[in-house]
């Protein structure tokens, strides 16, 4: 297959997210001798990122630079990456299945009049088909999809395709390209961070979550010295968000967001149905509960069936002592 792939990219404070690198993965799989053209847009210049993006896989990128894209906005953002796509003509398009993909790739694919596959986490070849497999029914059953004709248009689940191995010795051109982006009529006024800082959840390799077992603000205490120690972002049960232990930008579930780290630590949670919908998918899942009939053993490859308090720095003294 020879297609020219589009893959937008997604920065934050100043930095590529990791699943950019991963869609640029994506577009080579689709396309193994085509040709991949990042995007990046942004107020700033953006071109040393566009070189992260060539030592990643991608054969060039191009720039927009603009004081209206400041901010993510699908209006101004849409104008940029339209424009790109109306100049470049690809057979395909990936982003990452983030806040920002999911809602500017459904923008544009009705723009285009083209088809979208959502939250992808794999990308296979069957025959001369494109096949993209994505979970469906809260990640209980997964089915596979093409798009039969015209623009293939995918989001990729953060997490799930492994980035190509960076090559620094890798060349291409940054071309910064000119957009009259007009009637943004989304003003952002301010940008308020919720979240904690450290490790980014939605794209961790490890998660430990608290549920309402942790029974306080204080008890996700012990929670966070274990992410520390394994270098992992703590999530939560919306349990825990609404006994107000811990912020919602931290839930995890139906309604909140879905990880797929390759290992989830699920401290105090029963294991409802809805959260099992955000990290059921997770590659080992180790829950720490002290109800042996609890739900999340169902999903659990190993479980230790004990009070958390008990069970979690005895976790983070061994942990210390494998020096991880
Ligand atoms: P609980 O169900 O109260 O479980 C607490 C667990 O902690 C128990 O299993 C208990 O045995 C254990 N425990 C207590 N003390 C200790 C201790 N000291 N040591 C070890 N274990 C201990 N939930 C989500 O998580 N995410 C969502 O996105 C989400 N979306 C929803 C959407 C809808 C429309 C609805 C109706 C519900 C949604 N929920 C969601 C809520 C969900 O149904 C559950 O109510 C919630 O997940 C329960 O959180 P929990 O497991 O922390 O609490």
């Amino acid at each position: 297959m020879s297609q020219k792939m589009l893959v937008i990219g997604e920065a934050r404070d100043g930095a590529l997210r990791n699943v950019t690198f991963e869609a640029i993965a994506a577009a080579r799989k689709i396309s193994p001798n085509g040709e991949v053209v990042g995007i990046l847009c942004g107020s700033d210049d953006v071109s040393n990122l566009g070189k992260e993006m060539i030592y990643y896989g991608a054969d060039r990128v191009c720039t927009v630079q603009h004081d209206a894209l400041a901010t993510y906005t699908s209006d101004g953002y849409g104008q940029a990456v339209l424009s790109v796509i109306e100049e470049e003509s690809p057979d395909g398009i990936v982003m990452g299945h983030t806040a920002i993909g999911k809602d500017l790739t459904p923008k544009l694919a009705s723009k285009l009049e083209s088809g979208l596959i959502s939250d992808a986490v794999a990308v296979d070849h069957v025959g001369e088909n494109v096949v993209f497999t994505r979970p469906i029914y809260s990640g209980k059953a997964f089915e596979k999809k093409m798009i039969a004709d015209g623009l293939l248009f995918a989001t990729i689940r953060p997490n799930n395709m492994k980035p190509l191995q960076r090559d620094d010795s890798r060349s291409g051109d940054v071309q910064s390209k000119q957009v009259d982006i007009k009637d943004v009529r989304t003003i952002i006024k301010d940008v308020l961070r919720k979240s904690t800082e450290g490790v980014d959840l939605s794209e961790a390799n490890i998660v430990v979550a608290g549920g309402r077992g942790v029974k306080s603000a204080e008890g996700f205490e012990p929670l966070q010295q274990l992410a520390d120690v394994l270098g992992a972002a703590v999530g939560a049960s919306r349990g825990a968000c609404d006994a107000e232990y811990c912020d919602y930008s931290l839930q995890i579930g139906q309604t909140g967001k879905v990880v797929t780290p390759d290992l989830y630590i699920a401290c105090g949670i029963s294991g409802a149905i809805q959260h099992l919908a955000g990290m059921s998918n997770s590659k080992v899942i180790v829950a720490i509960n002290k109800d042996p009939e609890a739900n999340i053993f169902n999903v659990a490859d190993y479980g230790i069936v004990g009070d958390l308090f008990d069970v979690v720095p005895k976790l983070i003294e061994e942990f210390k002592q494998l020096k991880i």
